[in-house]
């Protein structure tokens, strides 16, 4: 295996990101993804998109929920 660089050695894997963005993350593992996360721009978008598609899903999860209802 060859060496890692050391820049991206320090990003958490995309997974992580995934878990810190659900809060499914230990907090002994928040602390240093949330600090990379504000430093990392690359990071940093992962997160976003990630957010933006679970706001979609919970949307989503709204409209059902809401179309239920209106089932007559
Ligand atoms: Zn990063």
């Amino acid at each position: 295996m060859p060496t890692a660089p050391s820049e991206t050695r320090t990003h958490p894997t995309e997974e992580e990101i995934e878990r810190y963005a659900l809060g499914k993350v230990e907090p002994a593992e928040q602390k240093p993804i949330e600090t990379h996360l504000l430093t990392c721009q690359k990071c940093c978008e992962i997160l976003e998109f990630l957010d933006d598609f679970q706001a979609a899903l919970r949307a989503a999860a709204q409209r059902s929920k809401h179309s239920n209802f209106q089932v007559p």
